[in-house]
């Protein structure tokens, strides 16, 4: 090969560590030869969508010839009302994955830098480096912290210089589980300048329960500009595979992430699954309260090992081993069970396991039981 593409690369690409996804059943199936899989590794609802969204998915399959509508309008309609806000605040995207490239596109450059914490979710680095722009990453809590690991908004704020026009936050965050307060978040917004995007991504925000104190950022929307708040159909709403999230913002920010998306960035059946599922509000109380029995079930066992976790408002528990994380990981897959390390997080003791059913549950548990006497 007579050229370096390598070096041919935007700079931010050059070095850029892709995202690592939770294991394929598929791949385990292929690689060891099971058959009996269960999957704990991508934060999914073990429940599945809605059976309203698989029945308007089912619907609109006689129009896949055609574009989907661009703008989203029935789903831009639902959110709006049910949020009560604007839709001209709304942007959809493919995945809630898309808005966060869609911001650092619309406001990063190689003159500027983005600042997140350490232990934050994998794509804001992704998004930052990919723009050119520069990463500043923040101290997280230590170990004895009362939400040990978790983002700390002093180190967050004293990052903030000249260049900085994002912020990402995680609330609750991903793969550590904790979050910031309410009293905590709202102190945070009035002290970031209003020329720092401010993006809370609120992915597991359906799955959080009233005395975790964990608050959606949305009522702060007409206080501060500034602010961005991210939602995904991939975790409580159980459509993680048709790929579609929103952002709530100011509607001018809204325009400008509307510039820079794709036309149609969001597909046909995203769309209407996402309308359907989200008036069905049994299907995610049900999916609410098997996620509070699980995460029960999961600390019980936890309990009985003498290993401790970290404080979670998702639908996932991160637990220390207190061994490598990654070796757990490799035995747990021998036994069928896929869990997540998160080493490359800056976690190597610990493990991420989401939330499953009581039987995908019994498991892990059962796995690790096995393990841990080895
Ligand atoms: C899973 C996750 C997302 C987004 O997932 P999408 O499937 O792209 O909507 C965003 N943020 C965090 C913190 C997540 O864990």
């Amino acid at each position: 090969m007579s050229c370096d593409f390598l070096s041919l690369a935007a700079p931010g690409v050059r070095t850029l560590q892709p995202y690592q996804p939770g294991k394929p059943e598929s791949e385990l199936r292929r690689e060891y030869g099971l058959s009996d899989i269960v999957k704990l590794a991508s934060n999914e609802n073990p429940l599945g969508p809605s059976p309203k969204a698989m029945t308007a998915v089912r619907e609109a399959l006689g129009d896949l010839a055609r574009y989907p509508d661009g703008n989203g309008f029935e789903l831009k309609a639902a959110l709006s009302a049910k949020l009560g806000i604007s839709m001209s605040m709304l942007t959809l995207g493919n995945g809630s994955n898309d808005l966060l490239e869609l911001v650092a596109r619309a406001f990063l450059t190689p003159e500027h830098a983005a600042i997140f914490s350490e232990h934050a979710f994998a794509v804001y680095p992704i998004v930052t480096q990919a723009s050119g722009a520069t990463a500043r990453v923040a101290k997280a809590n230590p170990p004895d912290h009362a939400m040990p690991h978790g983002h700390d908004p002093a180190a967050m704020l004293a990052l903030i210089s000249d260049r900085t026009r994002v912020m990402f936050i995680a609330n609750p965050n991903n793969p550590t589980g904790t979050w910031l307060k309410t009293a905590e978040l709202e102190a945070l917004l009035e002290a970031v300048p209003e020329r720092v995007i401010v993006v809370v991504d609120e992915a597991y925000h359906e799955y959080v329960e009233t005395e975790a104190d964990c608050p959606s950022a949305l009522r702060w929307l007409d206080r501060f500009p500034n602010l961005v708040v991210t939602r995904t159909f991939s975790k409580a709403y159980g459509l993680a595979g048709l790929r579609i999230g929103y952002a709530v913002s100011h509607p001018q920010v809204a325009d400008l992430l509307n510039r820079v998306r794709q036309p149609f960035n969001v597909n046909s059946l995203a769309l209407v699954a996402a309308a359907a599922a989200l008036d069905d509000v049994e299907h995610l109380e049900r999916s609410r309260a098997t996620n509070r029995a699980g995460m029960k079930q999961l600390q019980n066992a936890c309990r009985q090992w003498g290993l401790s976790w970290l404080p979670s408002a998702g639908n996932f528990l991160c637990v220390d081993l207190g061994q490598p994380g990654r070796e757990v990981f490799v035995e747990l897959l021998k036994r069928g069970v896929i869990a997540r390390p998160v080493d490359n997080y800056g976690l190597p003791r610990h493990l991420r396991i989401s939330i499953g059913t009581e039987a995908e549950n019994a498991r892990w548990i059962e796995a690790m039981h096995d393990i841990l006497r080895g």
